[in-house]
């Protein structure tokens, strides 16, 4: 037989290595900028237009390249950065492997234009699909210039699994905040398709951070500082109370270099312990310099994770000092522990005046009597004015709610469909209560029915609102004042993405705008001291994909806002919204669940009951 194995073309190797190092637009940006930076720029521009699917260009003043360095500079496996593989253990360069730009000009069309300073002509050098196209020199200013066009114009399957422009463009926006915070010495620019989105100058770490993350950042930061042999730590952690629902503040940088580390980030986590509201994340900036010999940079291909030689005293450095920090500020003392976020005074109330409650005590209560009694209309108000008397009897057996939940057999759906309710008794008498500020009690034909309020509502407003959405039927209330709230920018890119939707449950955007958004009407279900926080929950739920298939986007938003607007734990209900709750509650297609699968009610029958009693 002939043999069969022969060496691929060039072109064709660039490409399949490309696949590893040019996953999205994004990718590229961060090969770019840090070509920029191993350059030794102070000055870097990023100009995009159209998510980077059109272009993507990088302007610096860097060292810039000869005639042929510029030439070399494209062929796999050429770099001026490492010699031999001692140098791999000494690295101080971002790049090291030579295959990004072999790897972009395999599937794009790049220019480009370089100069060193020392020289009078440039080159220029334009590249498709590995194939040099032409090469002449040119005028052009000290350093490089690199632009990308038409990515993936030769591998359709790439370009098309590329996600909305917003998407990719969240993705650009947080490689240029990950490059531009670990370089805050060099000033950097980012335009997309005409508007200015960044403009950095120069500064140092703290006006970076403040200049990416808004002006309100700078009084969030409490500064963190170690000078150790193995470490040098330096860098700052978001006070607990701004602590945010959001991930997307948190950054380790080793070396100057971006990285992931769950580890790490674990010993920050537990340093934080106690100090947060259920649920929300710190932020954190921390730089560490360690000695490039005890670090491999190596395992990852686009390199955001590297691995340490002792992990585990950098662990506990990082957790102490982080501590220390957050003590020496005297943070920790101020905070009230364990608290619970549903309890939290809702954002309206902070600012009033507290009086001590008056408690209306009524003296003739008599639980057992009035157990006995057939509940009517104007008996409802009396169990409803003795609330506290009615909890009194639980103040022995707090876990009674949760004994029964426990307890409770499965409910099964058709034996009580349709009729789950005595019809009239719900119409003409009241049979419901509340205990804990977070069950309903009810009673059903076959026994007791106990639902979760904030799951009940979770389940009645997720399926109005995704009524609403799909039929874009949504009333809105409209604000005597418009509302201006500000986000990051990395946020409003989603927020835009997501505008469609918001409308249609009821949303009116007067004005959108880099980093704040105006809004002039609201949903008719929510109150105007929640939206911050419902938007902001809702791009914590949405962070980093948004499901680009439109049902799944308008369910996830439909979840999301359900989940901030329902009543929460905590809430004293009425008798009337109890009712109106139940019976919305049993009007919904899938009453058994919330969205997210979680039990809305168990049910008791007497069978339960008296097997309680033997
Ligand atoms: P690496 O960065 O791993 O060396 P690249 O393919 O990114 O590999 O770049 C190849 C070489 O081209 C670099 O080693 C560097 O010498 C040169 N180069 C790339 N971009 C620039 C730039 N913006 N300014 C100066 N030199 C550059
Ligand atoms: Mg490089």
């Amino acid at each position: 037989m002939s043999d069969i194995i022969q060496l691929l073309p060039d072109h064709v190797a660039n490409q399949i290595a490309a696949g590893e190092v040019v996953q999205r637009p994004a990718s590229v940006v961060k090969e770019l900028l840090e070509n920029a930076i191993d350059a030794e720029s102070s000055q870097i521009q990023l100009i995009v237009k159209e998510a980077g699917k059109v272009l993507l260009q990088v302007i610096d003043n860097g060292k810039g390249m000869s005639l042929t360095d510029a030439r070399l500079s494209f062929e796999r496996h050429a770099t001026s950065k490492i010699k031999s593989a001692e140098d791999l253990f000494a690295i101080n360069t971002k790049g090291f492997r030579g295959e990004a730009l072999a790897s972009i000009a395999a599937v794009a069309h790049v220019e480009m234009r370089t100069k060193q300073s020392d020289s009078d002509v440039g080159t220029c050098i334009k590249i498709e699909g590995s194939q040099v196209v032409s090469q002449e020199p040119c005028v052009t200013s000290k350093g490089t210039f690199l632009s990308v066009k038409n990515l993936f114009y030769n591998i359709p399957a790439r370009r098309n699994f590329l996600k909305s422009d917003a998407v990719e463009m969240r993705h650009i926006i947080d490689e240029f905040q990950r490059v531009a915070l670990a370089h805050p010495q060099i000033g950097f620019q980012l335009t997309h398709n005409d508007s200015n989105l960044f403009n950095l100058p120069a500064s140092n770490h703290r006006q970076r951070i403040v200049n990416i993350l808004g002006a309100k950042t700078n009084e969030r930061l409490v500064p963190v500082e170690e000078d150790t042999d193995v470490v040098k730590i330096s860098g700052f952690v978001g006070k607990p109370d701004y602590a945010r629902r959001t991930r997307g503040e948190q950054f380790f940088f080793v070396n100057n270099r971006f990285i992931k580390s769950p580890y790490l980030h674990h010993a920050i986590v537990s340093a934080f312990e106690g100090l947060l509201r259920d649920k929300a994340h710190p932020s954190y900036f921390l730089y560490l310099d360690v000695d490039p010999k005890t670090i491999d940079i190596n395992i990852h291909p686009t390199k955001t994770e590297i691995k340490f030689e002792d992990e585990h005293t950098l662990y506990a450095m990082l957790k102490s000092v982080t501590k220390h920090s957050l003590g020496q500020f005297s943070i920790a003392p101020l905070l009230d522990f364990d608290r619970d976020a549903e309890l939290d005074t809702p954002y309206s109330y902070k600012e009033k005046h507290v009086s001590i409650p008056k408690i209306d005590v009524d003296r003739n209560f008599n639980p057992f009597q009035q157990q006995s009694q057939v509940v009517t209309p104007q008996r409802a108000h009396v169990t409803q004015r003795s609330n506290a008397s009615w909890e009194a009897l639980y103040v022995n057996g707090k876990d009674d709610a949760e004994t029964l939940k426990s307890q409770a057999i499965e409910f099964e759906s058709e034996e009580v469909t349709g009729d789950l309710f005595e019809a009239e008794t719900l119409e003409h008498q009241t049979t419901s209560f509340q205990i804990h500020r977070k069950y309903i009690i009810s009673t059903i034909k076959s026994g007791l029915l106990v639902v979760n309020q904030h799951h009940a509502h979770t389940r009645v407003l997720y399926e109005e609102l995704l009524k609403n959405i799909t039929m874009s039927s949504a009333v809105s209330q409209q604000l005597l004042f418009p509302l201006e709230l500000e986000f990051t920018t990395r946020e409003m890119a989603l927020i835009t993405e997501l505008k469609e939707s918001l409308e249609h449950t009821g949303f009116v955007f007067e004005n959108i705008e880099a980093e704040k958004i105006t809004v002039s009407g609201i949903p008719t279900i929510i109150n105007e001291s929640e939206i911050h926080q419902l938007l902001q929950r809702l791009i914590s739920d949405l962070d980093m994909e948004v499901p680009d298939h439109h049902f799944s986007r308008n369910d996830t938003l439909a979840k999301s806002m359900a989940k901030s607007m329902a009543v929460k734990s905590g809430t004293v209900m009425p008798i009337e919204a109890q009712q109106q709750l139940l019976n919305q509650l049993f009007a919904c297609k899938e009453p058994t669940v919330t969205p997210d699968n979680h039990k809305v009610f168990v049910t008791l029958n007497g069978n339960d009951l008296d097997n309680k009693f033997i």
